[in-house]
């Protein structure tokens, strides 16, 4: 018999999650249910595993600026995968959240439970949009680079400028066709530092789980048998950009 997966359905499994850890165990948790729930009413997610790289020294806790590897973020991020999660706020815990109007910048995130979620692992949202603007120092590299590289995948440029001076896109400039870079077309002096604004899809990364509820052993009712099967954790997740340097 096929098992309606709605709204309900996905509310009464949150709520289950969110109680876990003052009960224990749930012997009416369905771990297949609740993934099918997260797959059909979960967000469209790209997910990078995160880890250290070499050059962050524990002791000082401070990765190399100059790291030619992760740009003096002290973290790598590999194996990019499309997931579905359901994302909820700090209130209620219960209804999913639009994460490109939600800018206060914390949130939680469910993956399916198959999704093994660790520190630091990255989400870049492909269903939403949200503004970003950096200050960029032109040619901060090799000057005869007509390009700078920009933070985040522009999906569309707003407004390019240096203190009152706005510069043209398709004249003075235009994107990368992957939307990385700024590419000039007019000679802006090494060294000028200019602004962009421009609208990308938001990123988070996972700040640590909520629930430490590692696992849970149910009951298969047909064998009398006990099985070991992952619980969901939830994530708390915090806009990349609004990370301050010593997260
Ligand atoms: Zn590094």
């Amino acid at each position: 018999m096929a098992q309606q997966i709605d709204g309900f359905e996905l509310e009464r499994t949150m709520q289950q999650l969110n109680t876990a850890g003052q009960l224990g165990v749930r012997a009416d948790f369905k771990p297949e249910l609740f993934d099918k729930a997260i797959y059909q009413k979960g967000y469209r997610i790209l997910w990078e595993q995160a880890m250290f790289c070499s050059c962050y020294r524990g002791t000082s806790g401070q990765p190399d600026y100059n790291c030619p590897s992760c740009y003096g973020k002290g973290y790598i991020y590999f194996d990019p995968k499309e997931i579905r999660a359901v994302v909820t706020s700090i209130n209620g815990h219960k209804e999913q959240i639009n994460v490109g109007l939600y800018d206060m910048g914390t949130a939680y995130l469910t993956p399916r439970s198959t999704d093994n979620i660790g520190f630091r692992d990255r989400f870049t949202f492909m269903d939403f949009t949200t503004k970003f603007s950096e200050v960029i120092v032109r040619d901060s590299g090799n000057q005869f680079i007509n390009t700078d590289n920009l933070r985040y995948k522009a999906l569309d440029m707003y407004m390019v400028r240096v203190l009152d001076t706005v510069y043209m896109r398709g004249k003075d400039f235009d994107l990368s066709k992957d939307g990385k870079q700024m590419v000039w077309n007019t000679n802006v002096p090494s060294g000028t530092m200019y602004s962009v604004l421009y609208s990308t899809n938001p990123v988070y990364v996972a700040m640590g789980p909520i629930h430490e509820l590692r696992g849970s052993y149910s009951m298969l009712k047909a064998h009398g048998l006990e099985s070991f099967y992952q619980f969901p954790k939830q994530y708390q997740i915090k806009r990349e950009d609004f990370l301050t340097p010593n997260e």
